[in-house]
């Protein structure tokens, strides 16, 4: 068994994405998630840290309207 449970047990979103450092699967907490998904739509993009503490910036699939 590989599974792994922190402290608690707070559950996570999957971002599709992997770590351009340690490959790691990004995963955001729940209690996070809207900040970034609130970031996503107001900027286009948001910033994730890996726990390798490598930051990575995740954009918006949906252009952004310039009226
Ligand atoms: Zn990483």
């Amino acid at each position: 068994m590989t599974s792994e449970k922190r402290s608690g047990t707070e559950e996570v979103v999957d971002m599709e994405l992997q770590c351009v450092r340690c490959k790691a699967r990004m995963y955001v907490p729940v209690s996070q998630v809207n900040a970034v998904i609130a970031s996503l739509a107001r900027t286009g993009a948001a910033i994730l840290i890996c726990v390798c503490g490598q930051a990575q910036i995740i954009r918006s699939k949906r252009k952004p309207r310039h009226d």
